[in-house]
Order: structure tokens, then sequence, then C-alpha cells
């Protein structure tokens, strides 16, 4: 059984204002009071942004509200001196009103379309911040409450209440002619407060790569924020959705090797896939991987279902 729901869009342009893009396209505030014991949920948030919730507890997975335009998925590419943003307003509409909720931010990796928001929904929400010594000094520069990072390298398999998480080594994605990664680097030493705050979007090297198996009550979610993978570290895993990013053009048999060692899943649900130039209050534009990736998935694993979500809507498994 599963459901697609839009009621979110509906029901919050029922009670909010006209006018307001932000609002209009909200989850529905009756998310947030959702009694314990609800069915496990999962929203997407735009780009590589997830939440995971059964009412009670919530996980997000890179939320980045703020989108500002970089020129990614213009033929000149994203300008490295983009500077980085942060929509506190937005961010706090959501807050402010429940709809958004974290008990752990997990972080894929140190680029600014993952990692730009976290450290202000992390001080908003007091949620636990899980990512690499990059991502958290980087996160750090940028204000956020260092209490609440927690360091991973991949191989975790922790238990809190409600929810576990694992974490996976994994991989970004390669692109070009020389399989390079964007901004590529790290930010070594721990707790190196003294690293410079990032100020443009070159700033955010990637840091390694992290995926997260997420179990909430009978459901595990499976997300990449990169299109790329290390097979090895998915031996066992049988996800019960799959969020996997569009691209992996340079990946050998991206699509088919990851699905055939997942044993293939119910839910196939794209990410990563929307042109992030344009706000999440918009449905969400193809940037030109969707359908490519549906036919790979189709092809590769006929037996699951290719979901498409647009922003904010969610997913029942
Ligand atoms: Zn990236």
């Amino acid at each position: 059984m599963s459901s697609v729901s839009r009621r979110g869009l509906l029901g919050a342009a029922a009670v909010l204002a006209a006018g307001c893009a932000v609002e209009r396209h909200g989850p529905s505030a009756t998310t947030p009071a959702a009694a314990a014991g609800s069915p496990v949920t999962v929203r997407w948030w735009g780009n590589n942004g997830w939440e995971i919730t059964d009412g009670t507890k919530t996980v997000l997975i890179d939320p980045w509200l703020t989108r500002f335009r970089t020129g990614t998925y213009t033929p000149a590419g994203a300008d490295p001196r983009t500077p980085i943003s942060v929509d506190t307003a937005l961010i706090d509409s959501y807050v402010d009103s429940g709809r958004l909720r974290a008990d752990h931010i997990l972080v894929t990796h140190g680029h600014y379309d993952h990692l730009t928001d976290v450290p202000y929904i992390a001080q908003r929400t007091g949620a636990t911040v899980l990512g690499t010594e990059t991502h958290l000094n980087l996160m750090a520069s940028l204000g956020a409450p260092e209490k609440q990072l927690a360091l991973a390298t991949g191989g975790e398999d922790l238990a809190f209440d409600g929810y576990r998480v694992r974490v996976l080594r994994s991989l970004h994605s390669m692109t070009g002619p020389r399989a390079q990664i964007a901004y590529p680097g790290t930010r070594p030493g721990l707790g190196a407060t003294n690293w410079p705050r990032p100020q443009v979007i070159s700033d955010l090297v990637e840091g390694g790569t992290l995926a997260y198996h997420v179990t909430m009550g009978a459901v595990g979610v499976l997300n990449f924020g990169g299109a790329n993978y290390i097979e090895s570290e998915l031996a066992g895993l049988r996800p019960d959705v799959l969020l996997l990013p569009a691209g992996g053009t340079l990946i050998r048999d991206y699509v088919p090797r990851l699905l055939r060692a997942l044993g293939n899943p119910r839910y196939v649900v794209p990410t990563h896939w929307d042109d992030f130039d344009l706000p999440l209050s918009e449905p969400a534009r193809d940037a030109g991987g969707l359908e490519p990736l549906r036919r790979a998935v189709t092809a590769a694993s006929p037996g699951s279902r290719f979901v498409v979500l647009d922003h904010l809507e969610t997913l029942t498994p």
C-alpha cells in the first residue's frame, strides 16, 4: 500500500492567505500534530532534502530550503563565486508554524545545495547533526551549535528513541571526461573553528560523502546525496524506499548494479533531479535527469514502483 499525498499543498492553501507562495506550498499544518503510531511518511523538501517522520520523531536529510540562484543547470554551470545565503525568514516560517521539525539532521556532503541551511535549521530545531569532520567544521564556521554536531565516518549503526540510523561510506557523483568531483577537498582538524567562514559556494567543499539508511517503524529508507555509491557497503541492505539521485552517467551500471545490490526495493523515488535555482514554492522542474532515471529503473527492476514526488509531497510506503 502506498499513497502520494498532495493534501499538504491543498490543506495549507485552504487555511493560509493566498499570495504567499511559500505557505501555499507548505505541508499541512496538521502534520506535526499526528498522533504517535502514525504511519511513517517520507516528504521531499526539494533537491536532496528529505523528511522521514512518524509524527513523533523526525529525521531530515540535507534540508536546503533557501535555494539561491547559482546557474548550476545553465550551460555555463554554477558560478563558483556565488555568495552563500540563508533565508532565515523562510526557515522560520516553517519552524515557527511547527511544519519543520527535526530530531536528527543527516548530512551527505559539504556542497552548498546540501549543507548551507543545516546550521540554522539545527539552531532552530535543536536537532543532532551527523556528518564527516569536514562537514562539521564547515557547519561550525557557519555558526552551527557545536554541541549538536556529531562525527560520523561511515559504518555506524545507531539506535535512537524511535528510529535507527545506519551510516554508509559513499561517494560523490563524478562528471566530465576526467570523472571529477565539483569543489573537492576537505577542511580537516575537528573543532578547528578558526577555519574562515565560507562566503561563496566553492568554499563549501565536498568533504567526503556519506549515505544513510534510516529505519523508522517498519520502514527502511536509503538515501544517496550524490549519484554514486560503494557497492560493498550495501551488502545485505534491503530498504523499502530508495531515494535515488538522477545522473550517474560515468558510474558503471549505475542503476542496475545498485538495484541488484539492494534486492530491488519496493519503491524507488528520484531525488536531486529538480532545478534548484527555482524556489521550493514552485513545482519541481526537471533539470533533465528524471526520464533517463525512470527508464533505467524500469528496465533494471520492473517490479519496483518509481514514484515521483513534487516539492513538499509525501509518500506513505
Ligand atoms: Zn554535491
